[in-house]
């Protein structure tokens, strides 16, 4: 395709954002859709007024008429705090919003990628997560608004490509940090940095011995793209993280080591089902899409560290 038309659903949240000026400097021709919920024109800002670049305040729960050649579809809360706060609005997103772009990709001809995530596999028993393993979700606690409806919305793809041949291609991010984290999103990344840089105490919930693999931005949208860019059989599911794994105590000790200061370890409880243990085996991305991450998690603190301290000067 020579110059294929772009929707990408939530480009002005963290994600987004960074996917949207990936795109723009491709030369490509890019709609970005989002209610602002999460999402801030502030993370747009520099695009907006390009000739490749438009930006439209849409909710995807309602039907969208447009006519583009590729969607990226990632509308949707990320963060527990905030996926919590309106958790039926966090379904209808991810299910409804999958409905009306897939239905749009099924007009159009579109090829579509859905931003999935690691919490399909819940808390898992089976570690490092590969793609096959079919997860262990609680369908009724107060995460279930988002992993059930990234569960639904995976279901729905893929009966949209047998039955209606939609090209699809679903991606299951891990834990992804970087500069535009929302810095009031909750989400640990963010909460160390701005505790540690306003030298407040840093919140480890629970005892602190859970793990996540910490992504980079700049690897993750890589990731993205190739597989959007991958051969038109290959549907994934694939996993796209960084499978260095860290307890939330070593992280918050290489946050405090970053900034400095006086801040101390403080606990608190842990929320209801928070996953024990979280890391992604990349085998698949690593054979089908030639991506792997590139970015240790020293560096690419260091760069969101740098960005948070600018945020709050400003
Ligand atoms: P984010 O909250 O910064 O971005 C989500 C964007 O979607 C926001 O701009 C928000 O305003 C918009 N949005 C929410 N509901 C919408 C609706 N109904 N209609 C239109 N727009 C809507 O989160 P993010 O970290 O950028 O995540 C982007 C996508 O990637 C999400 O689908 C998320 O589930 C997925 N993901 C992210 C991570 C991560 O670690 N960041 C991990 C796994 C999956
Ligand atoms: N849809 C949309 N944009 C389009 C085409 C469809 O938002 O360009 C919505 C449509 O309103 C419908 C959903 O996508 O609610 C699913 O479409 P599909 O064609 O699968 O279902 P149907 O319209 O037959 O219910
Ligand atoms: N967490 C923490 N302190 C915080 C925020 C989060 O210890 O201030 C923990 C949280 O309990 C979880 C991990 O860090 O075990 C990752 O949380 P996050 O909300 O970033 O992502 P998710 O749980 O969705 O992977």
């Amino acid at each position: 395709m020579d110059d294929p038309r772009i929707l990408v659903t939530g480009g002005a949240g963290f994600l987004g954002s960074h996917l949207c000026d990936r795109l723009v400097a491709s030369g490509r021709d890019v709609l970005c859709v989002d209610n602002f919920f999460t999402g801030s024109k502030r993370n747009v800002a520099h695009l907006i007024g390009q000739p490749h670049f438009e930006l439209m305040r849409h909710d995807v729960t309602f039907p969208l008429f447009v006519e583009v050649d590729r969607i990226f579809n990632l509308a949707c809360p990320a963060s527990p705090v905030h996926y919590q706060y309106d958790p039926v609005q966090t379904t209808k997103t991810s299910v409804h919003g999958a409905i009306n772009m897939l239905g749009l990709a099924k007009r159009t001809g579109a090829r579509i990628l859905q931003a999935s995530t690691s919490e399909v596999y819940g808390d898992p028993e089976v570690h490092p997560q590969p793609e096959g393993y079919w997860g262990r979700v609680n369908p009724i606690g107060i995460r279930s608004c988002y992993d059930e409806g990234k569960r639904c919305a995976e279901t729905l793809f893929f009966d949209y490509h047998r039955q209606h041949r939609v090209d699809i291609k679903v991606m299951r991010i891990f834990n992804t940090y970087g500069p535009r984290m929302h810095p009031n999103d909750g989400r640990v990344v963010s909460n160390f940095i701005v505790q540690a840089l306003k030298g407040e105490d840093l919140t480890i919930y629970g005892d602190g011995s859970q793990t996540r693999s910490f992504c980079y931005v700049d690897d993750l949208i890589e990731g993205m793209l190739r597989l959007m860019d991958s051969p038109a059989g290959f549907t994934g599911p694939v996993n796209i993280g960084n499978p260095g794994e860290f307890t939330m105590l070593e992280l918050a000790e290489l946050v405090l080591k970053q900034v400095g200061g006086a801040s101390k370890l403080v606990h608190k409880p842990l929320p209801a089902d928070d996953p024990k243990q979280r890391k992604p085996d990349i085998a698949l991305a690593q054979s089908a899409l030639g991506w792997q991450p590139t970015v240790a998690l020293e560096d690419g603190l260091r760069e969101t560290i740098a960005y948070f301290r600018k945020l709050l000067a400003s």
